[in-house]
């Protein structure tokens, strides 16, 4: 004969008093206010994860609805602005690369530029290109347009001359579509995450 376990004594969890329950399924004692209370309260819990649900699938459906709105356009500078945070992480502590001087990595969006080698203007296809992208300061990139020819004899110090030239010699058309830029946007957004984690993880340890 299979004798049933003794119930333990419970506390109800809405009255605070000790109670021996009938079966282990008794979640309240006997007073019926509690039982109900005890329901009210667990209807509550699912609505309230039922509502959470729907709000993190309405988000969701939200950023889809953004991204079909997306032009190639938006697309490409988003990617190339994942980019040019990749650079920024990788080239983290370094000199301009063409005149040299020290760049104050400590203000994002500012002090650093991405300075293309051949520019985005007239090599439109090395707009990616990690070898074609280093940290430069404003003046160089921008009021020197690169500042190319000190430009030329660090990033041969840096890469090679081979890399340099195959730089140079590189004119080939690229078509990049959506599903591109996407790749490109998400790759480098990984990438750079992922260099800003071992740059700081020195800055600490130093
Ligand atoms: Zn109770
Ligand atoms: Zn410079």
């Amino acid at each position: 004969m299979l004798k049933a376990k003794k119930p333990k004594p419970k506390k109800c969890p809405i009255c605070d008093k000790e109670f021996i329950p009938r079966n282990t399924i008794q979640k309240t004692c006997f007073s019926s206010s509690c039982s109900l209370e005890f329901v009210r309260r667990q209807n509550k819990l699912k609505d309230e994860r039922e509502q959470r649900k729907q709000a993190k699938l309405s988000r969701a459906e939200i950023r889809k609805r953004k991204e079909k709105l997306k032009t190639a356009s938006d697309w490409n500078k988003e990617a190339q602005s994942a980019v040019n945070r990749f650079i920024f992480w990788r080239d983290y502590g370094k000199p301009c690369i063409a005149c040299g001087k020290p760049l104050n990595y400590g203000v994002r969006g500012g002090a650093v530029d991405a300075s293309h080698y051949r520019s985005r203007g007239s090599a439109r296809h090395l707009r990616f290109n990690v070898f074609n992208i280093h940290a430069g300061c404003v003046r160089c990139n921008r009021e020197l347009s690169g500042n190319i020819i000190p430009y030329r004899i660090n990033l041969i110090e840096k890469i090679g001359i081979e890399r340099v030239e195959r730089l140079e010699q590189d004119n080939s058309v690229r078509r990049f579509d959506i599903e591109y830029l996407k790749r490109v946007k998400s790759i480098f957004t990984r990438r750079a995450r992922h260099y800003e984690k071992l740059r700081k993880r020195y800055l600490e340890a130093a």
